[in-house]
């Protein structure tokens, strides 16, 4: 293990000091708690040192050092992360990205922009828009979160039901290689031959090398936008308006839903005006041409009704349109409001099987005294149950852990996954077993193994084992691990 007050005053220090500027390499413990953590609070430590590069070539340099030095290094965007993935190695190096936020190029002709890593996903949009253009993706956190962090968790959205994820809309990365060689993935054409190399970097959580320019798509802003809310007396009826919106071969821009708890907490906080008493209240967006738009609103009204809705409410006015999906978007935040703690969980099940799953939600819930208040993308089956808890109760924190890893199973059981658009990072490493075989998770290290064979980049995320590079494939049965002893990548001695 690297000596880490060693690593602040020593050689790398001085050598990422010329590299960037004094004034970007921080040292100092205090400072460095900054960033202990993502958004995920539960998991925390402090780097040895934190950089702040401004162009490619820096990245390139400090990933270098780093490699010369056998030092690990772990890629931070905004960290708003919800699985931990930015967390530091204690003994290694933050590259933190948040000064190299420039929107470099936007083409309206060719209807792609290039983009920094640390730009904030609104910003491509923000600098879309004159031309009529959008950027598709849009995490809730679209306002902080950054284009390299949405690249490197593939992030989703409340429109990618419609529009896709974060890897439809990306052409090209321009990346270093955890051995600090800066190339370009992808040729910002969408085509290309050979290995989709650019489709393995997305989503690989910052496990692969580091973005340093982004060409993304930009799409056409809709000529129609309509927003219809929906309010019920329970889950089961506005699931079922969701089963028939889409059976009837709609594909709305976007469906979400909020349970009674988390309508609670989003009214409190942004007065976002949802039908009083509500148990649950369905956002069906739908975009496009306006002769089709107004077709399918019609339709999906009828649908909305049919399945039991108390109240509906139509809004094609940008102004009135944001105040409803105020609502939505603030939900995570204003729970908070209800409970001094609560875990963000994310997980995916068939459309088919939502009934199912919030149903046992609602058990495990009433069984264990833990409360869990429901915000999810309903269209594409991605549950974001958030399990609140209180810190300071003995025992409570435990019982949240156990009920949101209770919930994870539901989704495998009914045949989803772990996760639908937060990634693994460190909080669901343990987790990943249970959807792989330890052959399969040898198999996808072989991937990780190829791109950074010393173990440097982002080590201890993802993967609930580290398969060391240059071993065959098996488990690791115990004993000291060769980068363990190198100082470098062990997820055991991390966390
Ligand atoms: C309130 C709230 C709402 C959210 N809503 C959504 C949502 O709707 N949909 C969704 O998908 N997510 C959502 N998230 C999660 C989070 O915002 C996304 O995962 C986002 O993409 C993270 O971006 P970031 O810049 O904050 O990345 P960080 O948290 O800084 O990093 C995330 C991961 O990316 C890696 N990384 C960061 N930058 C780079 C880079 N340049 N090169 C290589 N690796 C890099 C890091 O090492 C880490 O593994 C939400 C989070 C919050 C707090």
């Amino acid at each position: 293990m690297a000596d880490t007050a060693g690593l602040r005053t020593g050689t790398l220090a001085a050598l990422l000091r010329d590299i960037c500027g004094p004034a970007h390499v921080i040292t100092e413990p205090l400072e460095l708690r900054t960033y202990e953590c993502d958004g995920l609070t539960s998991h925390r430590a402090v780097p040895a040192l934190a950089v702040l590069p401004s162009t490619a070539e820096e990245v390139a340099a400090v990933v270098r050092a780093c490699a010369d030095a056998g030092v690990p290094f772990v890629a931070r965007g905004s960290g708003t992360g919800l699985s931990g993935g930015a967390v530091p190695h204690p003994s290694g190096v933050l590259i933190v990205l948040t000064r190299m936020r420039r929107v470099l190029e936007v083409d309206p002709v060719a209807r792609r922009a290039v983009v920094e890593p640390g730009a904030t996903n609104l910003s491509v949009t923000q600098a879309a828009a004159p031309f009529g253009l959008f950027y598709a993706p849009d995490p809730s956190s679209q306002v902080v979160c950054s284009v390299g962090g949405n690249v490197a968790e593939n992030s989703g959205g409340a429109h990618c039901l419609k529009h896709g994820f974060t890897v439809t809309h990306v052409t090209g990365l321009e990346v270093v290689t955890p051995s600090g060689e800066l190339t370009w993935l992808g040729d910002g054409t969408g085509a290309g031959a050979g290995y989709d190399l650019l489709g393995a970097f997305s989503g690989s959580e910052g496990t692969l090398g580091i973005v340093t320019k982004v060409i993304v798509k930009l799409t056409p802003a809709p000529e129609a936008v309509h927003l219809i809310l929906a309010a019920y007396d329970s889950l089961e009826a506005g699931g079922r308006a969701v089963t028939d919106i889409i059976a009837a071969g709609i594909v709305p821009a976007a469906i979400e839903m909020m349970d009674a708890l988390s309508i609670e907490a989003a009214e409190a906080a942004v007065h976002c005006g949802y039908p009083a008493g509500a148990t649950a209240v369905l956002l069906v967006e739908l975009d496009g041409p306006a002769a089709e738009v107004s077709a399918e609103l019609a339709l999906v009204r009828e649908i909305c009704e049919r399945a039991g809705a108390r109240e509906i409410r139509a809004a094609d006015d940008p102004a009135e349109r944001a105040g409803i999906w105020a609502g939505r978007k603030s939900a995570f935040a204003a729970v908070g409001r209800l409970s001094p703690a609560y875990i963000v969980q994310d997980g995916v099940v068939p459309r088919t099987a939502l009934g199912d799953v919030l149903a046992r939600i609602a058990k495990l819930s009433a069984e264990s005294g833990i409360r869990v208040a429901n915000v999810f993308h309903a269209g594409d089956g991605n549950l974001h149950p958030l399990v609140l808890y209180n810190d300071a109760v003995p025992g409570e924190a435990q019982r949240a852990e156990e009920v949101s890893g209770a919930i994870l199973d539901a989704c495998i059981e009914y045949g989803g996954s772990i996760t639908g658009e937060h990634g693994v990072g460190v909080d669901k490493a343990r987790y990943l077993p249970k959807m792989f075989t330890a052959d399969d998770l040898d198999t996808m290290q072989l991937l990780r193994c190829a791109f950074d064979p010393a173990s440097l980049c982002n080590p201890g995320k993802v993967f609930p084992t580290p398969r060391l590079c240059g071993e065959v494939p098996g488990h690791h049965r115990g004993g000291v691990q060769p980068a363990g002893a190198a100082g470098t990548a062990s997820g055991a001695e991390i966390f």
